[in-house]
């Protein structure tokens, strides 16, 4: 499987990358207003079960609410907060918002899974766990309901600095999952050394995997690597109908998100979102083959 992948990777998986071209970057004084301000707002965007279509949980996906030019994403001013000093402020920011909406939905009965994305510069720092953890016991919090989402490449460019910080979390209970995996020519071996639990396939290698013999082929030597290794998958990027479909004939992976099921929205729409989805799902789930 590893070499596998890594041909597949070499060959032809650069083409198939997502990354779009976005507008340029921000101006790091404006960001630091912003953040101190409160104009960082978190979305959130569901992870459902796709033998069930059970809600596992929700990822949390920073917007700033600029006062004067809207909604800037999170590809304009993420990496200009990691360059600037600001990622740690920012990534608290998120985390407060997340675990307070949490309690909020604990206590209307819902308990999800909290999953925030995070930079090789947080979970390598030692006051950022300290923080989470502290703020998971202040908003009770379970700490096992909690994932930090680290991208692949980011965690792969500096493999050594990240093992002692994720087995510090891991110890703690704290999911640890890959994110955009398939982008960042990680080998099995690699893998193996760290205690990551969860493995989110990129969506260049989901989206139209049905169709495209190259995406399949990476698609599945992928969650041949994460069942060796015992990790739980999700497929991000699923867009369509086809996508869906595609997912509940395979029968492999375990947690789905994307267009598909809902984009991400403001944490007030989660409830109205979750009552539509439970209708929505009659004709959606295919009988599971034993
Ligand atoms: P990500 O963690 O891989 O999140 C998925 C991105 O893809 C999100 O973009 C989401 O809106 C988008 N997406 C979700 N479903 C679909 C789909 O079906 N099709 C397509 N084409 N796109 C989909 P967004 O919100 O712009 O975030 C981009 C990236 O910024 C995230 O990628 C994550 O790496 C980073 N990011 C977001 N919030 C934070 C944060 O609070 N802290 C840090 N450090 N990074 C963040
Ligand atoms: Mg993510
Ligand atoms: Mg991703
Ligand atoms: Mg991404």
């Amino acid at each position: 499987f590893e070499r596998l992948c890594q041909v597949l990777a070499q060959g032809q998986a650069a083409p198939l990358l997502p990354k779009g071209s976005h507008g340029g970057l921000c101006d790091p004084a404006d960001l630091a207003r912003g953040i101190a301000s409160g104009e960082l707002i978190n979305h959130y965007q569901p992870k459902v079960v796709l033998a069930n279509g059970a809600v596992d949980g929700v990822e949390a996906l920073v917007r700033w609410q600029h006062p004067r030019q809207g909604i800037i994403y999170p590809d304009q001013f993420i990496s200009v907060a990691e360059q600037h000093g600001m990622i740690e402020e920012l990534s608290r920011c998120v985390m407060r918002q997340a675990l307070s909406d949490a309690r909020f939905w604990r206590q209307h009965g819902l308990s999800l899974n909290i999953a925030i994305n995070v930079t090789m510069n947080n979970i390598s720092s030692l006051l950022f766990p300290e923080f989470v953890t502290q703020m998971a016991m202040e908003t009770g919090m379970p700490l096992d309901h909690l994932v930090l989402e680290v991208t692949e490449s980011q965690l792969m460019a500096e493999p050594l600095k990240a093992l002692d910080s994720v087995a510090r979390l891991r110890l703690k209970r704290i999911g640890l999952s890959i994110d955009d995996f398939g982008t960042g020519y990680s080998s099995l071996a690699q893998l193996r050394d760290f205690p990551f639990n969860e493995l989110k396939i990129d969506r260049s290698f989901v989206h139209q995997a049905s169709r495209d013999p190259t995406r399949k082929a990476i698609f599945d030597s992928t969650l041949a690597m994460a069942e060796q290794l015992g990790m739980s998958t999700v497929a991000e990027g699923v867009e369509d109908a086809e996508d869906w479909d595609y997912l509940q004939k395979l029968g492999r992976c375990h947690l789905a998100q994307g267009y598909f099921i809902a984009r991400p929205m403001p944490a007030e729409k989660i409830v109205d979102w979750l009552q539509q989805w439970h209708h929505r799902l009659e004709g959606l789930i295919a009988p599971r083959k034993k």
